[in-house]
């Protein structure tokens, strides 16, 4: 049983909305052991949707469509699907009935031009609409299934669990299982070659990633049941946790942020942030997590220089003589974030975000940082080697993601202290 998947929609081939019907269904048909082997995005045109359609029947035993199933004149899906399976459009009472309690509920007349997206295929299982007007449905053709479904992510999702999964459920061969490794501090192809004979594995597979700086393994199994699957993975996972330990954050975690709340919960460790460059996105990307209040004491956006030294007590001379950028105000910073928060570590980012260069000529994508709990001070300097016009972003989302593996670092150790440490002066 194979699957293919139509995305209808002139907006999507415009790039006005992302396409994340895609990604959503493509997971979900995966989860139920149902491999998606193709999908297409076409314009609202009906040859060529009847060409794809005809396309997709000629290879693939199940075919989904989403879009194109409104009232409006160019939503063509459904008269366009029933013609290449050649079936008649009928009008489903039930279904004109729901739209019209359904407008009737919200106090307001159906519009005549609504009374067509009750007009479904003969034959077909109708697929009722929780979120919305437009039914969809399933239909036979020839031994194959085209099943309609509506553009509106809320609308498809709802019919997609409700009405799809248990129509689908006797196609699926077994289930797909995945589990995510993520590291930091190490690149895509260098984290590869430490597992690489791994890739080659047919169940299960072993894929890297990279994203915004991190790379990531997943570990994917399909099986008859999960207890299966999850036998498969489990030999592959220790494989990568053993060669990958001195990387790896977590495993299905979906974050640092998330890995670095968590890890200081437990040790019952609070922390402050100082942050220039970065200007609060630690703060928020901690904060971003439920229950953070338990660890967070505060953050401190101090991005000019006089604020460096009034409230974190950077010395003037430091900032002269040094830059704002430079390993030094980063650990005064540090400091003075502890000082003011009485949090128990603190945090530091001072950095170019760039575009460009500076004007002491140094590339944007360089970054001081530092960690301190009072007793030693740790730095880290940091070069991403991005200087683009559109740099700024995921310079800073790198800055940020250091500075929180930085608390990853100390909070794994805890109540040891990591290597590298500098004590303080006293
Ligand atoms: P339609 O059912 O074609 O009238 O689609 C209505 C709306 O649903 C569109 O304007 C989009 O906002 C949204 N939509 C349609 N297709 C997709 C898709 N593949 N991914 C995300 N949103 C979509
Ligand atoms: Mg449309």
């Amino acid at each position: 049983m194979t699957a293919e998947l139509i995305f209808v929609g002139t907006e999507l081939l415009l790039g006005d909305i992302l396409n994340t019907n895609a990604q959503y269904l493509s997971r979900r048909l995966s989860a139920l052991g149902i491999p998606v082997l193709h999908q297409c995005v076409i314009g609202d045109n009906a040859d060529r949707l009847a060409e794809a359609l005809r396309l997709a029947l000629t290879r693939s035993d199940l075919v989904l469509t989403t879009g194109g199933l409104g009232p409006t004149k160019d939503d063509l899906t459904k008269e366009t699907a029933a013609a290449v399976c050649k079936k008649r459009l009928v009008r489903h009472k039930e279904s004109l009935d729901a739209m019209r309690a359904y407008f009737s509920d919200k106090g307001a007349e159906m519009p005549k031009s609504n009374e067509k997206q009750a007009d479904l295929p003969e034959g077909a299982l109708v697929f009722p609409n929780s979120n919305g007007t437009a039914p969809g449905c399933a239909m036979e053709t020839d031994g194959r299934f085209v099943l309609l479904l509506p553009g509106p992510p809320r609308e498809m999702k709802a019919m997609f669990e409700r009405s799809a999964v248990p129509f689908l459920r006797r196609f699926s061969e077994g289930v797909i299982v995945s589990h995510s490794v993520r590291t930091f501090g190490i690149g895509e192809s260098a984290m590869a070659e430490r597992v690489s004979e791994l890739l080659d594995y047919k169940n299960p597979t072993v894929a890297p990633y990279a994203k915004n700086g991190e790379a990531l393994l997943r570990i994917t199994a399909k099986a008859e049941t999960e207890k299966k699957a999850e036998a498969l993975i489990a030999p592959v996972l220790q494989t990568v946790q053993d060669r990958l330990c001195d990387v790896i954050y977590g495993v299905d975690v979906s974050s640092l942020e998330e890995a670095v709340v968590a890890l200081l919960k437990e040790k019952k460790l609070t922390v402050a942030t100082a942050e220039s460059a970065t200007a609060g996105l630690i703060a928020k990307r901690l904060t971003d997590i439920p229950g953070a209040s338990e660890v967070f004491h505060c953050g401190i956006v101090s991005y000019a220089d006089k604020i460096k030294a009034r409230l974190l007590g950077v010395e003037r001379e430091t900032l002269q003589k040094q830059t704002a950028v430079c390993a030094d105000v980063a650990a005064q910073m540090a400091i003075g974030a502890l000082r003011q928060s009485g949090a128990y570590i603190a945090v530091s980012v001072t950095g170019l975000a760039g575009p460009g260069k500076d004007e002491h000529g140094r590339d944007a994508g360089l970054a001081f940082l530092a960690l301190t709990d009072g007793a030693c001070v740790w730095k880290r300097e940091v070069h991403t080697g991005h200087t683009e016009d559109d740099c700024r972003d995921y310079n800073r989302t790198v800055f940020a993601s250091n500075a929180l593996h930085m608390i990853y670092q100390y909070a794994a150790a805890f109540p040891n202290k990591p290597a590298g440490g500098k004590p303080l002066s006293v």
